[in-house]
């Protein structure tokens, strides 16, 4: 299977005024691209097709003056743009046919993936090389890129294989990453009989089957505390101010502080669940839906997806089972004793009795049992994660750029 390995690189001033460049080029083919398929689509023409797009966005774009700089930069790294943009346009359609799908079913169901958006400076500081591009890793440890040079890199951990590609990203703290897709071969654990249910929380960030609660752990808690801090010191600077670019800087650094710790952190959990359990039942959370109410800060600070998918990628990794609970599924609702059905009950209430047989739950726990019991009778009915359902997935972090890398 296809996963992602992320490294720091320390390019010197010189390198990074050539991932300026390129950064900017593969953000212009992207957006040129978009706006021909735009501008067709308002004339009422048919859909640009993937080969003339990326020969009128770069071969033919190189030709004229306000485009000529694009031959500055690999022609890979254009390429691979291109085909970002390709692979959001498909991804879009896949996703409407599923909605009017739903509809026709009158069925409910959320748009997975937004229509193609133009890149900005802060939103596109990627570029991809494949392997006919003629990235190289030195003896040295530095990892070469045409139209670079030699890059300097932080070996965290060595790589299990040869990369296939190597994307370059900036991010808004002023660091450089590499991350490699690499095959790596699946390795299954000797087989187990426990199985464990998951409910993911606000209060708590896990709370499971076993009776154990997961909590966010305190130095992540006290970034966020700071991050916090620091937003509302932003806020309060002149906008345009030196200071307020200061204070900006700041919030971005904790900002990836911050996502560092989480990811550790759901990296330790996700590997702990995995060995110690056969099977691993969790709710699959409507995360585009809840991302709109008042929820979505915290939402967005616990993580859910990118938890949820490493505990996908390593199920896969080592032979263990993750079965998704439909979202749908009442797991606060019932008593995971009697099965008697109680009826919505609001985010406060964090212990309740029963009134069919008295027991009393701690609610997330109680989710957590239905949610093994529900997972249980799915993965009994053959259901559980399909494979392939997790191409290339971010080992460390996911970039902005498409996962089939
Ligand atoms: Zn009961």
């Amino acid at each position: 299977m296809r996963l992602r390995f992320r490294y720091r690189l320390d390019p010197t001033p010189a390198q990074r005024q050539e991932f300026a460049r390129a950064f900017g080029c593969a953000r212009v083919v992207y957006n040129d691209g978009l706006r021909l398929r735009e501008d067709a689509y308002k004339a009422d023409l048919p859909y640009v097709p993937d080969a003339t797009l990326l020969q009128q966005v770069t071969t033919a774009a190189k030709l004229r003056e306000d485009r000529a700089w694009l031959g500055e930069v690999s022609a890979v790294v254009l390429q691979q743009s291109v085909a970002d943009l390709n692979l959001a346009y498909r991804q879009y359609f896949r996703a409407l046919a599923k909605v009017r799908a739903a509809r026709a079913e009158s069925r409910k169901v959320t748009l997975e993936h937004r229509k193609p958006r133009f890149k900005s400076r802060r939103s596109g500081q990627a570029v991809r090389f494949t392997s006919n591009s003629r990235f190289r890793l030195l003896p040295g440890g530095r990892l070469s890129l045409p139209k670079i040079g030699h890059v300097k890199m932080r070996w965290s951990r060595p790589l299990p294989a040869e990369p296939s590609s190597v994307t370059v990203t900036l991010d808004c703290a002023g660091r450089y990453h590499a991350s490699f897709v690499v095959d790596v071969r699946e390795t299954p654990l000797p087989v187990i009989k426990t199985a464990v249910g998951v409910d993911l929380g606000l209060s708590t960030f896990a709370a499971l089957s076993d009776g154990r609660k997961e909590d966010n752990p305190r130095w992540l808690r006290q970034r966020q505390k700071a991050l916090r801090r620091s937003q509302r010191n932003m806020s309060r600077k002149q906008k345009g101010s030196k200071n307020r670019e200061k204070a900006r800087r700041r919030v971005a650094r904790l900002h990836v502080k911050a996502a560092d710790a989480r990811r550790d952190f759901h990296h330790q959990l996700s590997t702990r669940l995995i060995r110690e359990n056969q099977t691993v039942c969790v709710e699959t959370l409507n995360v585009a839906g809840l991302g709109r109410s008042n929820l979505a800060k915290s939402i967005h600070d616990a993580g859910w997806g990118q938890f949820t998918a490493m505990l996908a990628y390593k199920a896969k990794l080592y032979g263990r089972t993750v079965v998704k609970v439909d979202r749908w599924f009442p797991s606060s609702q019932l008593c995971s004793a009697c099965g008697h059905h109680d009826g919505p009950k609001p985010l406060k209430v964090r212990i309740w009795t029963c009134p069919g047989c008295g027991v009393t739950h701690d609610r997330d726990v109680n989710a957590a049992h239905n949610i093994l019991a529900e997972g249980l009778s799915v993965a009994a009915c053959g259901g559980g994660v399909r494979p392939g359902e997790t191409p290339a997935v971010a080992d460390e972090a996911g970039t902005a750029l498409g996962a089939t890398a």
